[in-house]
């Protein structure tokens, strides 16, 4: 096959999708709408071929199909808001296209879109990152800064208004931890009261207590005359008689 503006011999490669050859010299491609369809967004493509077999009036090309030798068609159209010119042979489906233009079509296929969406979004996360270390870098200059003026601050004071600032610090610190130590106060005696809660009897020679131990009440007599050994548990629901040592 022999360029269709410069007449010379051009290589091509085939495959089952139709065909492909480029001149260097006229930085033109001439392809098969099959492969076409392969390397680009396929729906565009298909709907524009389908455009192309449609509509009969369409502007003569000056040169015929390098393929089959009938008359080309020519068109504008938009790919990305950019215009591009197709010339195309209605005949055996053959596209004639600038470089650039069928660059155009490649840089409409998922993947490439894909590829692209990839890239901008790396360029968009390296951007944020730089960003971001250089408010680290101020944040880290604007504290030593700080803490440089407050120390020189410091040292510029006399002793009597330091001390009095460390006690003032104390007082707030023990502000802010007195509050739970309190309420833990009160707390440890609602417990307490918890723990001593129940009647208590005094007889002649025995105090009885009324006292829950696991989920049943129980009855604690202590002899007042025999000391330890006059210690005894006795079930309030249960009268059973044990003996504590
Ligand atoms: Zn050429
Ligand atoms: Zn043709």
């Amino acid at each position: 096959m022999n360029c269709v503006q410069c007449k010379t011999a051009l290589a091509c490669s085939t495959s089952p999708d139709g065909m492909i050859s480029e001149c260097q010299k006229c930085q033109l491609t001439i392809l098969s709408v099959g492969r076409l369809l392969q390397a680009s967004d396929r729906r565009k493509v298909a709907s524009l071929w389908s455009y192309v077999t449609e509509v009969e009036n369409f502007e003569p090309a000056q040169r015929d199909c390098p393929c089959c030798q009938k008359p080309l068609i020519r068109f504008d159209l938009s790919i990305e808001n950019q215009r591009h010119r197709v010339v195309a042979c209605k005949s055996c489906y053959t596209c004639i296209l600038r470089n650039q233009t069928h660059r155009a079509f490649l840089a409409t296929h998922p993947a490439a879109q894909e590829k692209r969406l990839l890239q901008a979004y790396q360029k968009r996360v390296e951007a944020q990152n730089l960003e971001l270390e250089k408010i680290d870098r101020a944040v880290g200059t604007l504290f030593q800064d700080v803490h440089g003026s407050l120390s020189r601050f410091q040292d510029s004071l006399p002793p009597q208004i330091k001390r009095l600032a460390q006690l003032l610090g104390f007082c707030a610190l023990m502000h802010f931890f007195g509050i739970p130590i309190a309420l833990g106060i009160v707390f440890g005696f609602m417990v307490a009261g918890r723990v001593f809660e129940g009647r208590v009897t005094i007889t002649e020679d025995a105090v009885c207590a009324e006292k829950q131990i696991g989920s049943k009440p129980h009855d604690i007599f202590v002899s007042q005359s025999a000391g330890a050994q006059g210690v005894q548990v006795r079930s309030a629901r249960h009268p059973t008689t044990q003996k504590a040592a």
